[in-house]
């Protein structure tokens, strides 16, 4: 429990751990400091803290989370954590995350992403983020979860991208050992700017991987900046990669001026996409790509806050998950970057709800619906769907 909470629990008497919105996420801890003062003066009650019946019905549905960054997952208690292990870095709380009401530009939320870099450089620490990650999802009501991580080398520590990509299976297996009730599956990421030899090179260690993972590594992500590199450099590694039975999830048209690059890619077919925030053609998408995504049934992840957040969607109400859910084209709820973006995936399917009027048992539905999308095999799909019927 994070130590305000603990001041929350003996300054009100409160027993009841559950009774705290612990899980939540970090926006709510910036609006700790004034609750407290606001309870220290008796001006509001304890039971503002409790979790409503709304939140408990989204923390207990069962989820499917298949677009989840690694490092942008890292939770404000394993930030704690590493920045306690590297004090000489002078990293703050607010260089990793960006809280509610919060706008940064997508260049912005990069410059995020290479803070955490600094702060996880060894394999301790990504054996740590990667367990913390996971128990956190499991924590949240997520039953099946697909990571995606570039593999890192640090010369100065002496991490290598193999080492990177095997720390990562095994808090997966030690996850599974201890019991936590989540299957984790892992999607090794190409990052765009690095090009087609670095691509290439990854495609081979991910195969490598898939071969000796006990089924663990599933596929390969692309992602990276959106606005550097181009995918037509990447179309080998990413054919290869096809051709060796590895699933691809690509973010595509993250930004408006891609529709070329996504186009191309379309042609692959990629497996799932990831945002795809400008390929219907009411956000300026082509009848071309469009109709590819629909012709393929390409399941789209779709990330409400990191989108809102990024602002390349203006607001939650004008999110293109509107347009693909009234289509009735697989479209599967995602945190995307849940530490860096303050929410959880219980807190993703309550927007959605409450954005675009869903009932419960349609969200139940979408929920189920996210199982067809995963990567693992047909026999982990059937066990699941058998799981939540
Ligand atoms: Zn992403």
């Amino acid at each position: 429990m994070h130590r305000r909470c603990c001041f929350f629990v003996a300054l009100c008497g409160a027993t009841q751990k559950s009774a705290l919105k612990t899980e939540a996420g970090c926006d709510r801890r910036f609006e700790n400091s004034l609750l407290r003062d606001l309870l220290t003066q008796n001006l509001i009650c304890f039971d503002f803290m409790m979790d409503t019946e709304a939140d408990v019905f989204y923390r207990e549905l069962p989820k499917v989370e298949l677009h989840a960054h690694l490092n942008g997952s890292v939770s404000f208690e394993t930030i704690e954590k590493l920045i306690g292990r590297k004090p000489h870095l002078n990293i703050e709380h607010g260089m990793t995350a960006i809280g509610k009401g919060q706008r940064r530009t997508l260049d912005e939320c990069f410059q995020v992403f290479k803070v955490i870099h600094q702060l996880v450089d060894t394999e301790e620490d990504i054996l740590m983020v990667a367990t913390d990650v996971i128990k956190e999802f499991a924590a949240d009501g997520v039953k099946y979860l697909e990571l995606r991580s570039t593999p890192r080398e640090e010369k100065s520590t002496g991490l290598t991208k193999k080492r990177y990509i095997e720390t990562v299976i095994k808090a997966i297996q030690q996850c599974k050992n201890e019991g936590v009730d989540i299957d984790v599956r892992f999607l090794v990421a190409i990052d765009r700017r690095n090009g087609t030899e670095v691509a290439v090179e990854t495609v081979k260690l991910a195969k490598e991987f898939m071969r000796s993972s006990d089924g663990l590594v599933v596929g390969i992500d692309l992602s990276g900046d959106p606005t550097v590199g181009h995918g037509k450099d990447l179309l080998p590694a990413l054919q290869m990669a096809k051709n060796c039975g590895l699933k691809l999830s690509l973010h595509l048209s993250e930004i408006q001026s891609q529709l070329e690059e996504s186009d191309l890619l379309l042609d692959l077919p990629p497996d799932r996409i990831g945002h795809g925030t400008f390929l219907h053609p009411e956000m300026g998408g082509s009848p071309s790509v469009f109709d590819k995504v629909v012709k393929n049934n390409i399941p789209l992840e779709l990330c409400l806050t990191s989108n809102v957040k990024g602002q390349t969607v203006p607001s939650y109400s004008k999110h293109h998950f509107k347009y693909w859910y009234q289509l009735g084209h697989p479209s599967v709820i995602c945190t995307d970057d849940k530490g860096v973006f303050c929410t959880d995936l219980s807190q993703e399917y309550q927007l959605a709800a409450s954005t675009f009027g869903l009932s419960r048992e349609a969200v139940w539905e979408l929920s189920q619906q996210a199982i067809d999308c995963i990567f693992a095999p047909d026999a982990v799909k059937a066990a699941a769907q058998t799981e939540v019927d």
